[in-house]
């Protein structure tokens, strides 16, 4: 009885949909997502595991949701592709999730060259299409152009929001997985701690409240985390880059914090299973996109090393 199991990388442009598609596929929010590009920052993992069917083995397949493929201008953006370029090592199938929705342009081009690089097999996905009027012709020319660039091993036109053509998508990637073992015990879901998870929680609240520099220039790091009997104690540091941000996220009265801290709260709580004390605090780390060592502060995995003592580098 053969068992399918490997690595999958999703990759692609800011807003193609990945975070979407994990989180559809593995049925549990494990990234955040946001109208906003680059919501993501770091690699995150999410565990399937899918029984044997009529016409499918049985397998688990490790998703790896990944940053948006862009050019980066600041230590931050340098360190979400590092996480693009780590998730791709040692995958054994590429996901390329592109947007039906838009015009293929030149950008295209550079996440296709990354995928091929990565020398294993390449699916195309065409994302969205709930919102193609007029059809999957419509696609015809977009599926020409990626064609050209390189042979893909399936293309399949999906909607990860409405999880239109899982099915097919599902079948292929078990196909294309070569025969392995479980890597991770069948309960688990994700490889994040959950203090990551309550973090970026609070961040996608940023995100979806604030507008122009402030989402992209706000980071959340969890202070405090006690479990009691009835009741988790979280206390979170939202950082950002100038006293004008400051002033945005704590708004009129305090008005925003408290929108923010409610919203992420309820989510929590329904993450945790337990009511939540939730207590935000705003504070300005001038321009700390730029610090190569704030950024790799943040890095969940290298906490998880430090605390084991040390680690590699
Ligand atoms: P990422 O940056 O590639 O991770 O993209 P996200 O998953 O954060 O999604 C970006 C935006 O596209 C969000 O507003 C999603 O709701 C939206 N989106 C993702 N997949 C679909 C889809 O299949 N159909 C539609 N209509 N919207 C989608
Ligand atoms: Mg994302």
């Amino acid at each position: 009885m053969s068992f399918h199991s490997g690595f999958v990388c999703i990759l692609g442009r800011p807003n193609a949909g990945k975070s979407t598609l994990l989180n559809a596929l593995v049925g549990e929010k494990l990234a955040i997502i946001s109208p906003k590009p680059q919501t993501t920052r770091n690699r995150i993992l999410g565990i399937l595991n899918l029984p044997k069917q009529k016409g499918r083995a049985g397998g688990q397949v490790i998703l790896i949701d990944t940053p948006g493929v862009h050019k980066p201008d600041s230590s931050l953006g340098r360190k979400m592709m590092q996480e693009v370029r780590e998730a791709l090592e040692g995958c054994d199938l590429v996901l390329l999730i592109v947007d039906a929705t838009k015009q293929f342009e030149s950008k295209d081009q550079f996440v296709v060259d990354m995928a091929r690089k990565a020398g294993i097999p390449v699916f195309l996905l065409l994302n969205k299409i709930d919102l193609l009027r007029g059809g999957k012709e419509k696609l015809l020319p977009m599926i020409e152009s990626y064609r050209h660039l390189h042979s893909f091993k399936e293309v399949i036109p999906l909607s990860a929001r409405k999880r239109e053509g899982f099915e097919i998508l599902l079948q292929e990637v078990v196909k294309a997985l070569p025969e392995g073992p479980h890597y991770f015990p069948a309960d688990q879901i994700t490889d994040q701690p959950v203090r990551f998870m309550v973090a970026e929680i609070i961040r996608e609240q940023v995100m979806l409240g604030t507008s122009e520099e402030v989402p992209y220039s706000t980071t959340v790091v969890i202070e405090q985390f006690e479990e009691g009997p009835k009741l988790t104690r979280i206390s979170a540091l939202i950082y950002c880059e100038r006293e004008g941000q400051k002033a945005i996220l704590i708004g009129k009265g305090g008005q925003m914090l408290k929108k923010i801290g409610t919203a992420a709260r309820l989510q929590i709580e329904k993450m945790l299973e337990t009511k939540v004390f939730l207590e935000l605090l705003v504070k300005v780390k001038q321009d700390w996109r730029e610090s190569h060592d704030f950024v790799e502060e943040l890095d969940w995995r290298r906490q998880l090393e430090s605390l084991a003592g040390g680690g590699k580098t």
